[in-house]
């Protein structure tokens, strides 16, 4: 897989970094007033299926914070539908209201995916709701969403594998984030 890749943008290293750093920085806002859930119930971690996996299991081996973990699986709007067009394939297990929730992605680009996730969390009313993202394309956007949490933002517009992020559903296992070499991008 690695000779499909023309060049690597953040490393296996330098991401391992930033994940420490990220949930260094996680743990102590949560410490640190940053839970609002009467009840005082542990922070929910909530993954998005599938890309953030990788960088979910690693986020969380970093938080020194009692949490509890879920997943959601929403549809992409890329295989084919408009972007309004966003679908709950996997709910959550368990409910989230009155609960601390920090929702985990691996990129946010339009805005319209996390968008739909915001509002569908957002109408289960929970104590708080913060976003962590691994990567981030701000100048992508279409909708304006709120990110507490940026990895990397990624520093030119091109399309990124690795570490979770696809390409054809390939390339996800890669530990590092690079881009494919034109010749392994086949036309739709
Ligand atoms: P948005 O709704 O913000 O436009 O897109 C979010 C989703 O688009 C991400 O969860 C991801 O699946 C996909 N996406 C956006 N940019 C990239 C990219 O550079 N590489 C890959 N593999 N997926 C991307």
């Amino acid at each position: 897989m690695r000779e499909h890749i023309e060049r690597v943008l953040f490393s296996a290293e330098e991401i391992q970094r930033r994940v420490r750093e990220l949930g260094a920085q996680i743990s102590r806002d949560y410490r640190n007033g940053g839970k609002k859930d009467p009840f005082g119930r542990p922070l929910l971690v909530v993954g998005l299926l599938k890309g953030a996996l990788p960088f979910m299991a690693d986020l969380i081996r970093n938080l020194d914070i009692p949490i509890h973990y879920d997943f959601m699986a929403v549809s992409s709007y890329r295989n084919g539908t408009s972007p309004g067009e966003v679908r709950v394939l996997k709910d959550l297990d368990c409910a989230v209201g009155r609960r601390d929730v920090l929702i985990v992605e691996d990129i946010v680009d339009t805005g319209h995916t996390l968008r739909h996730i915001l509002r569908s969390l957002q109408a289960r009313e929970p104590a708080s709701l913060k976003v962590c993202t691994l990567l981030d394309k701000p100048y992508r956007r279409e909708v304006a969403v709120p990110v507490d949490y940026v990895g990397f933002v990624v520093p030119e517009n091109v399309f990124v594998v690795g570490y979770g992020l696809d390409y054809a559903e390939l390339y996800r296992n890669l530990p590092f984030i690079g881009v494919l070499k034109p010749e392994y991008i086949r036309e739709a």
